[in-house]
């Protein structure tokens, strides 16, 4: 059987970098389920549909095929055969993606690509469901959060380094509004699995992360 690990945990609270590196040090693979969730918020901001219309958007599910690759440790996520990992992280995907992952259609077509994965493949995955909902079997559950001051200093730094001009206040003000939506949706909303460790990161580096989370493998193994 496959070995799971799953790492929930809100917005900016540094779930992918953490996963990437857990992933390399085990030689395990890496999935990023938001990206598979920004792939199809891609599709419906091109189609022009808005993320308040649950008929279009269901419609449209049936057109949509999201599938990944693994490049030198990488995960490519396509859309419809296009490669889109270039295409995803703005912040305006960002904010559909969490508007229309609130529905049904949406997440049952990812769920079921995800729990193929991880049926097969010792991985490493992150998302806002993992634990919960898409691997309640994963022998390791890691609820990883941090505060929203530090969440919002983090994206706000990553932003100025792009080069993009923003505000510390406005990326805060993002971050709990996406919280909060994550949080109260109805289907598989973002929770601490009853099983799952909490990280806090707010006061750790990137390397003590890193550090707790293998010894917590470990311990599981
Ligand atoms: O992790 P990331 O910020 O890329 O996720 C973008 C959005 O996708 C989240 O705010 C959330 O609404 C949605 N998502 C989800 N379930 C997951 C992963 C992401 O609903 N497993």
């Amino acid at each position: 059987m496959a070995f799971n690990i799953a790492i929930d945990g809100p917005a900016g609270a540094g779930k992918s970098t953490i996963a990437r590196l857990v992933a390399k040090e085990l030689s395990y693979i890496y999935v990023d389920t938001g990206a598979m969730y920004r792939a199809m918020a891609l599709y419906f901001l091109r189609a022009g549909i808005a993320a308040g219309d649950e008929e279009k958007i269901t419609a449209a599910c049936e057109r949509i095929t999201v599938s990944l690759s693994n490049e030198g440790g990488e995960q490519q996520v396509f859309l419809n055969g296009e490669n889109v990992n270039g295409l995803i992280r703005t912040e305006e995907v960002g904010k559909m993606t969490s508007a229309v992952s609130v529905y049904a259609p949406v997440r049952e077509k990812l769920t079921q690509l995800q729990r193929e994965l991880a049926c097969t493949t010792d991985l490493i995955m992150d998302g806002r469901d993992i634990g919960t909902c898409v691997l309640p079997d994963a022998q390791v559950k890691i609820y990883l959060t941090a505060s929203v001051e530090t969440r919002g200093r983090r994206r706000f730094l990553e932003l100025q380094e792009k080069g993009i001009n923003c505000s510390l206040e406005e990326i805060c003000e993002d971050i709990e509004k996406r919280d909060f939506r994550d949080m109260t949706r109805e289907i598989s909303p973002l929770k601490q699995a009853k099983d799952a460790i909490l990280v806090d990161s707010s006061e750790m580096t990137i390397d003590q992360v890193v550090a707790k989370i293998l010894e917590i493998v470990r311990d599981a193994e």
